[in-house]
């Protein structure tokens, strides 16, 4: 019998301490502001940035919407960013991905300042993520984190397998589970015999977006999986794991959807709450 991974219990977790430290920073004179700026008409980030204010709303964090036309041209996105990044009234920024074309989003992202990079996809904060240094961490890896911690699942000295390695998943992650004192293998779209590779791991995170490619039979006996995979199938949402085989391999094992879907908004909400502390300092901020 495997252990299910949901993401609700840890939520519930942080939602607790959320609320508390929220309340102890406005006692400190300190409103805690997110400034969220989207850019054009996606369908996809217009959900995930109303998902964003309704969380923050929970909590009595301030959101703020700069939404910008499809066509705003680079100097004008970076100008916006520029100003939130000298407001003292906002406390964390968020620039929702992806841009509409051409707009450069590494080059975009520099002009958030450090210290309010919410998301945690600076360059610079990824730097010292490598480093080993206090930056924020990226939403999605951080929660996974989390997630594997409050279940009590062991890191230290274990193999982990991390398949998938974008900016924003895969390669923090991977980052993370090293800091953890995990043996790491991250794998990819070029990689060879993937399943000999997954067979040895004592975790699985799978971040690559192809529904139901990981099968019990690829897993070691007693394993954790984390899924991140978000497909949207003819028979509805499913991950980048085949959750049934799988459950039978694994020791504990997230579901998609209720997984680690779940942590990552209430891990945007930790990173926000973090940066206005380290804002406000321990005298206050005004
Ligand atoms: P991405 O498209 O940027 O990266 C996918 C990665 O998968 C690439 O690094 C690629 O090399 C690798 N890959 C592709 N085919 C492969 C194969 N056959 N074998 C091994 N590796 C292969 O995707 P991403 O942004 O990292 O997202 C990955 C998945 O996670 C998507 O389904 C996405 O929707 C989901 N996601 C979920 C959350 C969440 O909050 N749950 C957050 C971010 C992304």
């Amino acid at each position: 019998m495997s252990t299910i991974m949901y993401g609700a219990p840890c939520v519930d977790q942080l939602t607790l301490d959320q609320s508390r430290r929220v309340e102890a920073l406005r006692e400190k004179g300190v409103n805690v502001t997110l400034a969220v700026v989207r850019v054009g008409d996606d369908p996809a980030s217009e959900v995930y940035v109303r998902n964003k204010k309704n969380a923050c709303a929970k909590l009595g964090i301030v959101s703020r919407e700069i939404h910008l036309p499809g066509d705003t041209d680079q100097e004008t996105l970076e100008n916006c960013l520029d100003a939130l990044s000298a407001d003292d009234g906002v406390t964390g920024i968020l620039l929702q991905l992806p841009l509409p074309a051409p707009l450069k989003e590494q080059e975009a992202l520099l002009h958030i300042a450090p210290e309010k990079d919410a998301d945690g996809f600076r360059s610079g904060n990824c730097g010292t993520l490598i480093a080993g240094g206090e930056g924020t961490l990226p939403c999605t890896p951080r929660g996974i984190l989390y997630m594997l911690k409050y279940y009590g699942v062991e890191m230290t000295g274990k193999r982990a397998v991390v398949i998938g390695r974008s900016a924003i998943v895969g390669k923090p992650c991977a980052l993370m589970l090293l800091n953890e004192n995990c043996t790491v293998t991250v794998c990819h779209s070029k990689t060879q015999n993937l399943e000999a590779i997954t067979s040895e791991a004592d975790i699985v995170v799978a971040a690559v977006g192809k529904a139901e490619m990981i099968k019990g039979s690829m897993l070691k006996e007693g394993c954790a999986v984390v899924d991140v995979g978000i497909n949207r199938t003819p028979e509805g949402l499913k991950g980048d794991v085949e959750f049934e085989s799988a459950s039978k391999k694994a020791a504990f094992i997230s579901p998609v959807p209720g997984g680690v879907g779940k942590m990552t908004v209430a891990m945007l909400m930790e990173n926000v709450i973090d940066l206005a502390e380290k804002g406000a300092g321990p005298a206050g901020r005004k």
